[in-house]
Parts: C-alpha cells; sequence; structure tokens
C-alpha cells in the first residue's frame, strides 16, 4: 500500500497547535469587529479572470497560480489572496459603502516552499470599500498594529510608503526602467531578467550586487502628485495622533499592481529567515472597476497566520495554553454511567472528556490527569449500585462522595455557573 505525505508546501496543523490558530482567528475577530468590521467567507476558488487583475507581471500571476480547468470547462484558480475576490464580491452585491469586512482563511501559490512560505497559507485581513478618507488608511494600518500588540508582540516595525496616483506611479515607473536600464550591467542576473517583467520589483532584490544601484534610484516621492502627497501627510499626521510609530520606505512596492497611494508592512525584526513581513497591505483605488463593479476606493491588509505565529514563537508571546476540561470522567463499571453523565454534563454546558474501552481505574486516572480536567468524576461498583459517585479535585487530591442526581449544582459550586448547551424548555 502506498503511504501518503503532505505535498510540498503544505503543513498539518495538529492539535493542539490547531488551537492556536483558533484563538488568533478569535483574537483578530475580537480586535476588528469592536472597529465595526463584519466577517466575510467568499470562495476559494473564482474565474481565474479575478486574479488576473492582480497584475500581468506579477509572480503571483505568472508563476504561482494554482489554476485549472474544471469539468464544466471553466477556467478557475484557487484563490492566492483575498482582496481580489472581495472586490468581485463587492461588484457582484453592491451593499452599502463603506463596507467594513474582516477574513480569515487559506490561501494558494505555488511557491519554492521554505520556512515560512508555504504553498497553502492563511491569512486573517480586513477591507473597506467605498471612502478615499486617508484617516481610513489610519484606522486600518492601526487596527493591525493594535492586533500585533495584543499578541504582545513587541519587535513588529511599521514600513510605509506611497505609490502616488496611477499617473504618478506609470511615470516613476518609466524614470526608474530608464535609470535600470542605464546601469543594468551592474544588476544580477535575476535583476536583469525582473526589470524585463516589472522595474519595481528590482527594488525588492536582497543581492548584494544589486545594492549600490538600488541606493542611487530615483524614488517615487518625487513624483507624488500634490493629491497624493497630501494624502500621504494626512495618513502620517493621523498616524502620529494616535502614537502609531511608522518608517517611511521609498522602496517598499509591494508585490501586486494593483495598489496605490498608501502601501505599507509590517516586519518582524524578531525573525531571522528571509521571510520577515508578517503582514501588509494598501490603498487599491481601482480594483472594483477593474472587477466590472462601479468606480469604488478600497484599502486593507492580510496578516500572515504561519508567519505571525513564528514571530510570536521567537519572542516567547501568545504560547500555547495548557489544555482545560472541568471534568473528567472515569467509570469502571460498564461505561453506561459515564455516557449518561457525559451527555447531561455537556448538556448543561460543562466541558467533560471520559475514557473508552473499560480499561483500568489507573490507566482511566492517567488520561484525566492529562486531560488537564480540574475534577475527575469516579464510578466504581459501589457508587454505581447507590447512585453516587466519587468527585475528586485533580489539583488539591480532596474527594468528596455526591448524588449523581447532584453532579450539575455541585460542579458548578466548584467551577463555576455554564450556559446550558441544550434547550431543554
Ligand atoms: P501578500 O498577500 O503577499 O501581501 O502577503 C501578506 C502576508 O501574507 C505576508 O506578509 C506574509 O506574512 C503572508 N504570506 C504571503 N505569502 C505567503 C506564503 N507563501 N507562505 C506563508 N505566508 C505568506
Amino acid at each position: 500500500m502506498p503511504s501518503f505525505q503532505t505535498s510540498p508546501g503544505t503543513r498539518d496543523i495538529l492539535p493542539p497547535q490547531a488551537g492556536r490558530w483558533r484563538a488568533f482567528s478569535a483574537q483578530f475577530a475580537d480586535t476588528v469587529e469592536s472597529a465595526g468590521y463584519e466577517c466575510i467567507i467568499p470562495p476559494m476558488f473564482e474565474d481565474l479572470g479575478v486574479f488576473l487583475r492582480l497584475g500581468d507581471a506579477t509572480d503571483v500571476v505568472t508563476k504561482e497560480m494554482y489554476d485549472f480547468e474544471d469539468k464544466g470547462g471553466r477556467r478557475v484558480a484557487l484563490r492566492p489572496e483575498h482582496t481580489a475576490g472581495i472586490c468581485r464580491s463587492f461588484a457582484q452585491h453592491r451593499p452599502t459603502t463603506p463596507w467594513k469586512v474582516w477574513y480569515s482563511g487559506s490561501n494558494f501559490r505555488y511557491e519554492k516552499a521554505q520556512a515560512g512560505r508555504y504553498r497553502q497559507f492563511d491569512q486573517v485581513g480586513i477591507e473597506v470599500l467605498g471612502s478615499t478618507d486617508a484617516l481610513l488608511d489610519v484606522e486600518v494600518i492601526a487596527l493591525g498594529w493594535q492586533f500585533f500588540q495584543s499578541l504582545g508582540l513587541k519587535n513588529v516595525v511599521l514600513m510605509l510608503n506611497s505609490l502616488g496616483d496611477p499617473a504618478d506611479r506609470a511615470a516613476y515607473i518609466e524614470a526608474l526602467r530608464q535609470y535600470l536600464e542605464s546601469r543594468s550591467s551592474e544588476l544580477s542576473e535575476e535583476a536583469r531578467a525582473t526589470l524585463q517583467r516589472n522595474p519595481l520589483r528590482v527594488l525588492d532584490s536582497k543581492r548584494v550586487q544589486d545594492k549600490p544601484v538600488i541606493i542611487d534610484a530615483p524614488t517615487i516621492a518625487q513624483f507624488l502628485s500634490e493629491d497624493a502627497r497630501g494624502h500621504f501627510e494626512t495618513v502620517k499626521a493621523g498616524l502620529d495622533a494616535i502614537g502609531v510609530q511608522y518608517e517611511v520606505n521609498e522602496g517598499l512596492v509591494r508585490g501586486l499592481d494593483y495598489y496605490q497611494r498608501t502601501v505599507f508592512e509590517y516586519v518582524s525584526t524578531s525573525l531571522d529567515s528571509a521571510q520577515t513581513a508578517v503582514g501588509g497591505g494598501g490603498r487599491y483605488d481601482g480594483l472594483v472597476e477593474d472587477l466590472g463593479g462601479p468606480s469604488t476606493p478600497g484599502v486593507g491588509f492580510a496578516l500572515g497566520i504561519d508567519r505571525t505565529l513564528l514571530a510570536c514563537d521567537s519572542e516567547n508571546v501568545f504560547e500555547l495554553g495548557a489544555p482545560q476540561m472541568d471534568a473528567f470522567i472515569v467509570d469502571v463499571v460498564d461505561g453506561m454511567t459515564a455516557l449518561r453523565l457525559s451527555d447531561q454534563l455537556r448538556a448543561a454546558g460543562f466541558t467533560v472528556d471520559r475514557a473508552y474501552d473499560g480499561r483500568s481505574m489507573k490507566s482511566q486516572m492517567k488520561v484525566a490527569d492529562r486531560s488537564g480536567a480540574r475534577l475527575a468524576i469516579i464510578i466504581g461498583e459501589d457508587e454505581a449500585a447507590a447512585g453516587n459517585c466519587t468527585v475528586r479535585n485533580l489539583m488539591t487530591s480532596e474527594q468528596q462522595v455526591i448524588l449523581q442526581a447532584e453532579l450539575v449544582p455541585h460542579l458548578a459550586s466548584i467551577v463555576g455557573e455554564r450556559n446550558p448547551r441544550r434547550n431543554t424548555q
């Protein structure tokens, strides 16, 4: 028989790690819902055309798309990111604006797998459609910042830049192309190939050979229109006003073509791999229109869950909690009492686990200890015959025999009241 393994670039997120992922998304939801963002769940695959809007010179589109023809002959692709799908959703449903949404889910990119870079990776993020207000950019950037703080991360730096309006950007790209071509003999072979496709991306090169050329390159700041410059100034003043620190980085261009005006990235200085960006985003005022909707401005960010958790590991924050249970039922008679009591107690709102397979008292007690339960509820022959149970506090080893019929109020008096899970009316 073949033995199967996960495909390259994918991983099983096993328990208890997976619990940490859920806690991560829940904490993110809490942060952004407090600012009026609502959850959206877009499909995992869309018409390929939706994602082609990310830009035909981007790596995501040219090299990394998981696209295929389905059995109905449609050309579809697994989403490489969420923003384009959310803009398609906006164009399709035309909700009232500003439309403030958040998401949490997987994306797929056929990348070279390495630490912090996977082919299936998860992101949480927010998007706001329908406002050009520069103070909205500030809100978006600050919410990401606040979320990193809430995780306990200290070593995250916010990088900020403006890519100007489309005409500014086009003029800049042309000037950059001319400059880079004039010095192309000094560039690495990879940077020369990138230059042909997308001069902006040359600025992302980490190769030592390319550094001196990049340092002298013209910067976008010289090409910003008055409006774009004013917008950028307001964003900076807003961040200053609420004490969010940033570094203006004129080399920050972001990988996707749709950005204009504000772009930003959150970089972890405690990750030592090449992959230090834990999140990023920006304004994309033309994307909804490109997808067949009305002209609608947008701004948002995406944070990589995988990489942010790596940053948490290296700063020893947002650590895995110990397992917790209210009670563990040990039934050494025939398991029927455990079945009945666990059903009753769970319905009453308690967290309850039990052992199976009629194991010995000793082996069941071992599982009870491992479960993180506060109490063991023990049913031996005597207890079963008398309708009793022994409730043992696993931390203090104190124990007490009580009627099974009194378990619910007894548990509540020890672990606190719980909300019933089942409607018993
Ligand atoms: P992007 O959509 O490329 O701007 O990415 C936003 C964030 O998602 C990055 O800062 C990373 O944290 C994360 N990310 C992007 N691509 C990957 C990947 N292949 N594997 C893991 N995380 C990724």
